[in-house]
């Protein structure tokens, strides 16, 4: 893929601090107009890494372009092109929403008319009408983040970096946001996105999975769930429906044919081996006293690739 349909790209890129590293020889592409998604468990280096690309955190070795731009030579290009939505956003709790966009807004070099124009903009796309008076630190955790993501989008950035958006706020407010998200995408906007939850993840163009600052593994969301780590030769997976779901974990867990067991909403999923029958199945349910039970075959979920990506890594 060439520059042009590329808003990011890495090539090595690392960081240490001292003699730890945070960032391993990151090496990864990102598509303009996508919904990247960029996930690892806490400490892995996600933040470190945007951090990088946002052109505030030198990197230590290693190349990367954001918007064309080469983020340790020009970060100052870089920044002018891209919104960043921290972790711990920083807005004025004492500042109304309009006094803090105006605040953002200076910040990123708008004045007079055009910060008018760009504050009303963003005002109407979060529509955020009914709160512009409101003092900051009054605001619900859902409000604080449109607010913070309106303050990233005052100078139309073509890319906005969003650092654990969703973390702490209600589901409404979640679902909320991620269709705004979608939106910006439509507009062609790339979006650079950390969450630890898995339906967020699975609405993302592309994703990358990073454990212990490494890059682990990257792909769609259907690449990833094609990956032969995650469904070995040898193996299938089954969705169990029973009355209680917590009493069918308790008795499939530990029975010689499961290799993994988890509770999804209101069902057992399971990894056998392929040659166990449901008949197995269905006494080891039954001997715990469950009776109505239904097994289907089902597909592994992003969090069943996670879950044996790592397990891999970290057995022998
Ligand atoms: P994540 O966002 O994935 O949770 P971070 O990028 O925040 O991970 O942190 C990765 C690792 O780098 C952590 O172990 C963290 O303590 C360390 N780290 C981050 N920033 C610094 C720093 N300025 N100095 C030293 N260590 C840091
Ligand atoms: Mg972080």
């Amino acid at each position: 893929m060439n520059e042009e349909t590329l808003a990011i790209r890495t090539t090595g890129l690392t960081k240490r601090f001292g003699e730890f590293t945070a960032v391993d020889s990151l090496d990864i592409s990102v598509r303009r107009g996508s919904i990247f998604g960029f996930l690892g468990p806490n400490g892995s280096g996600k933040s470190t890494c945007i951090r990088m690309l946002a052109g505030l955190l030198l990197p230590t070795s290693g190349t990367a372009f954001v918007n064309g731009f080469n983020v340790a030579k020009d970060p100052e290009s870089v920044k002018s092109t891209i919104g960043y939505m921290s972790q711990s956003f920083a807005l004025y709790k004492d500042l109304s929403v309009s006094e803090n966009l105006d605040f953002f807004g200076e910040v990123y070099g708008l004045k007079n008319e055009r910060l008018r124009k760009r504050k009303d903009d963003v005002i109407e796309l979060l529509a955020m009408q009914p709160y512009v008076d409101r003092r900051a630190g009054i605001l619900s955790g859902g409000w604080r983040q449109r607010l913070a993501l309106a303050s990233a989008l005052l100078h139309e950035p073509d890319l906005v970096f969003l650092d654990e958006p969703t973390a702490g706020i209600d589901p409404v407010a979640r679902r909320d946001l991620w269709n705004l998200l979608f939106q910006l995408a439509a507009e062609g906007k790339t979006l650079f996105v950390t969450t630890h939850y898995m339906d967020e993840a699975e609405r993302c163009d592309d994703i990358a999975y990073i454990h212990m600052s490494r890059l682990m593994v990257r792909g769609t969301p259907i690449d990833l769930k094609s990956l032969p780590e995650v469904s070995p030769e040898g193996t299938r997976r089954l969705a169990v429906e029973c009355p209680s779901p917590a009493l069918g974990l308790a008795a499939l867990r530990d029975q010689p044919f499961s290799l993994d067991a988890t509770l999804v909403e209101s069902e057992v999923h399971l990894l056998v081996h392929a040659n166990t029958t449901d008949e197995e199945i269905l006494q080891a349910v039954r001997a715990a006293g469950l009776d109505d039970v239904s097994i289907r075959p089902t597909t592994p979920s992003l969090e069943d690739v996670f879950v044996s990506l790592t397990r891999s890594l970290n057995s022998p």
